[in-house]
């Protein structure tokens, strides 16, 4: 199938062409976003491929439609970037990469809470200027303390299963229970308790409109003081000016994201040479207990494999005439 590939950067190009050869699809390489102005770029392909910061709203739906586009391959698990009643309207099937390795997420946030509660962040650029001091770098251990994961979806069970063998006692939230959590003797709480129990709490449910800004004032004010916060999930779960606050008055000792609310803007770019407008983003990257990766976390040899090889198998699903497991709807949307 003629597939019109967006947003790519040379690693995606890559892992895509490799695998592709399983597959023979024609695949055009745009490294642009999908937008209205860059719509033209589909010309007779029934596919377009796109990644998260790709924003498919109504409009650009419609312009796909008129364009014969029949299929949306997303690249990535989460949907919150697809207006999935529009396409639904106008006869776009939507699929995407629900699983490709929960490992690689799970273990990018604990290697976020470890920097952070062992402050390696700041250890290696001391020891790099000769400064061995040990001040200001005491840590605590993940060992007997409480985690609180929301949601256990996918990512939420990896992390269980690593944060039991550390030995953290962990608790849950999510509108359905899973049983393999069940099995590692996970807890399930309310939102509520988990954040008054917590001492690390790390995000892993989808951003849909009961999750957006879930972390907010109110919620911050439950947590115990000093709390770990961490988000890998989506950026707007998490109020980030809230935060901010929460920094300020020490109520979060420790924050470590990968995702930011505003991040289409800044991530997936080199802009070491540009001025940062987003002041928001700025003043976070001012405190000494903020560590921050540009959504990297997916970014694993095994990850980008595995999404290259489900993507293609989505689009070659969808021209035999079959029904795809991966095939997202409206109703995925509601919780
Ligand atoms: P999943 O669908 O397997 O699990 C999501 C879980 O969240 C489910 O158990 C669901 O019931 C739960 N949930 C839904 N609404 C909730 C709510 N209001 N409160 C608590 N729990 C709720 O998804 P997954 O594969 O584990 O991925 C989780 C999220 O991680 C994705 O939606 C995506 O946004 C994000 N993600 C980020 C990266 C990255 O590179 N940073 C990579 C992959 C996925």
């Amino acid at each position: 199938m003629k597939v019109s590939v967006f947003s790519t950067k040379p690693y995606d190009e890559e892992f895509l062409e490799r695998i592709n050869k399983d597959f023979n699809h024609q695949l055009s390489f745009h490294s642009c976003p999908l937008t209205p102005d860059t719509i033209n770029l589909v010309e007779d392909d029934p596919c377009v491929c796109v990644f998260v910061h790709d924003k498919l709203n109504r409009k650009v739906i419609e312009a796909l439609h008129q364009k014969g586009v029949k299929l949306i391959a997303l690249r990535c698990a989460g949907f919150n970037n697809v207006d999935l009643d529009a396409a639904k309207e106008y006869g776009i099937v939507v699929v995407r990469v629900p699983a490709y390795s929960p490992e690689a997420v799970a273990e990018h946030a604990v290697g976020l809470m470890l920097s952070l509660s062992r402050k390696i962040h700041r250890a290696y650029n001391r020891v790099r200027e000769g400064n061995f001091s040990l001040n200001g770098l005491l840590g605590f251990e993940l060992h007997s303390k409480t985690a609180g994961i929301v949601g256990t979806g996918r990512i939420g069970t990896a992390l269980a299963k690593i944060l039991t063998g550390f030995g953290t006692t962990v608790i849950a939230s999510d509108i359905k229970s899973n049983e393999t959590c069940h099995k590692l003797g996970v807890e399930y709480v309310s939102f509520d308790e988990l954040c008054r129990r917590s001492d690390v709490i790390s995000l892993h449910c989808p951003l849909t409109p009961d999750t957006y800004h879930l972390i907010d004032e109110q919620s911050i004010d439950l947590m115990k003081q000093g709390v770990m916060l961490i988000n890998t999930s989506r950026g707007a779960v998490l109020d980030t000016q809230a935060t901010i606050e929460a920094l300020k008055s020490n109520k979060i000792g420790y924050l470590g994201l990968d995702v930011y609310e505003q991040e289409e803007h800044l991530f997936f770019e080199d802009l070491s040479d540009k001025v940062i407008t987003d002041d928001v983003f700025e003043r976070l990257l001012t405190f000494p207990n903020v560590l921050i990766t540009g959504h990297q976390a997916f970014f694993t040899a095994e990850a980008m494999t595995s999404i290259a090889h489900t993507t293609l198998q989505n689009i070659s699903c969808f021209e035999s005439g079959d029904t795809c497991a991966t095939l997202i709807t409206a109703d995925d949307a509601k919780p």
